[in-house]
């Protein structure tokens, strides 16, 4: 059936001049489409995935004004990249921009590759980029196949299966290069993207506006809502973050994510995750006394105010939040305790903490600092691998998740 309709619109109209006559005519004039450069094609391409158009742009201008290149976005640090790229989200995205970055330099002389197959092998180029790509800078006649994509092609056949599925997104392919035109093919990508974004949308379809109505099946059944048919979501899992904030004066502490999985090489308050679910009480049970002392010492790399952090969790801790932060596949539940230490720029405070007896409760460490080395710098301790103190007015220059937008401004509130 939906074969059949595929047939007829191709057969009975040209869908591909519906499409570009519509596009010409009523399209965005967003900064990426005034350029032909395959290299701000694929930044505005990555930064699009899961990012709304509006606060895409102002990222992408500043990226490319940092990284016009893929040779200045290669030499530069990975550090710099995530730093520019923070507050957009899904930092992978930036991560993976530099490894493909680096690798164009490696093996190609530093310059994009021309056509679909060769960037396919570009790391963290997917089916999706490379078709942008090559159809929008090099005229390639290849599919680019997103969500808005998917939501639309499912919608004028009435596609009757999940459209996630490789048989899905197979005939998709097929049918888009039936009517995909040799010239303007990456006119016409985009034409199916932005009618997915500006007309076609996923809950309130302005079927009335749309060029393709006549020949939508989905439409024409008066089934719109039906489609794009999904397979059942899986639940995302909610995870109760218990984060450590440390304040010493006007600095926090912050350390650095291990290279792999969720937040990779991001700085960020430390913390354990307590619990899956959503039993707060539970929880909070949990971090009592020794317990969650000795959530800190797993979790903190920083061992001077362990006797100090030992005391207050014995006196009782006070908990902030909760806030959520969602992640694709799971739900953080964030709560936070802060601990407030001498400031030890101040030297009036400095005897006390260094005078505390040496014998520590079994299973304390010791300060890791001697005397002779416990001297404040905030630029020397920014050049440690791992973690750092750094004012509040300095987090704007580390990547730092929007996960922890609310603690920041719990601590900037509580500053004023
Ligand atoms: S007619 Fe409606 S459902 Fe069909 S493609 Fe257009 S906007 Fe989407």
């Amino acid at each position: 059936m939906a074969n059949d309709v595929a047939n007829d619109i191709v057969e009975e109209h040209s869908l591909s001049s519906l499409l570009l006559a519509w596009f010409t005519l009523e399209k965005r004039d967003l900064p990426w489409r005034r350029t032909g450069d395959p290299y701000a094609i694929w930044v505005s391409e990555v930064m699009l995935q899961q990012t709304q158009v509006k606060t895409v742009i102002p990222y992408y201008e500043q990226f490319l004004q940092r990284f016009p290149s893929v040779v200045q976005l290669a030499t530069a640090s990975l550090e710099d990249v995530l730093t520019v790229w923070s507050g957009l989200g899904y930092y992978s995205r930036a991560r993976r921009m530099w490894e493909g970055a680096r690798y164009m330099c490696d093996q190609r002389g530093g310059k994009m590759p021309q056509d679909y197959d060769s960037l396919l092998l570009v790391p963290g180029i997917g089916k999706y980029t490379a078709g942008a790509i090559a159809s929008i800078a090099f005229g390639q006649r290849v599919a680019a196949i997103d969500g808005n994509v998917l939501r639309v092609v499912s919608r004028l056949l009435a596609w009757p299966e999940p459209v996630e599925t490789v048989r899905s997104h197979r005939h998709f392919g097929e049918l888009l290069g039936k009517w995909q035109p040799a010239v303007q093919p990456g006119d016409f990508n985009q034409a199916l993207m932005e009618l997915g974004a500006m007309i076609c949308t996923p809950k309130n379809p302005d079927c009335g506006g749309c060029p393709l109505a006549f020949v939508c099946e989905g439409y024409l059944q008066d089934d719109v809502f039906l489609y794009p048919v999904k397979k059942p979501k899986s639940q995302r899992q909610v995870v109760t973050r218990l984060t450590f904030v440390l304040r010493r004066g006007d600095q926090v502490y912050l350390q650095k994510r291990p290279s792999h999985g969720l937040l990779a090489d991001l700085w960020e308050f430390p913390g354990v995750e307590l619990s899956q679910g959503n039993d707060l009480k539970e929880s909070i049970l949990n971090i009592s006394g020794d317990n969650g002392f000795g959530f800190f010492q797993k979790t903190v790399s920083e061992r001077m105010f362990d006797e100090l952090v030992r005391e207050q969790f014995e006196r009782g801790i006070t908990l902030h939040g909760p806030v959520w932060y969602t992640f694709s596949h799971r739900r953080w539940k964030i709560i936070w305790a802060i601990f407030d230490f001498p400031d030890l720029d101040n030297p009036r405070n400095l005897p006390e903490l260094l005078e505390r007896p040496e014998s520590k409760p079994e299973g304390v460490s010791a300060p890791r600092e001697s005397v002779g080395e416990y001297r404040l710098d905030s630029r020397k301790d920014h050049q440690l691998e791992d973690h750092c103190w750094v004012t509040l007015q300095d987090l704007t220059g580390l990547p730092l998740p929007v996960a922890f937008t609310a603690i920041v401004d719990d601590l900037k509130t509580s500053e004023e």
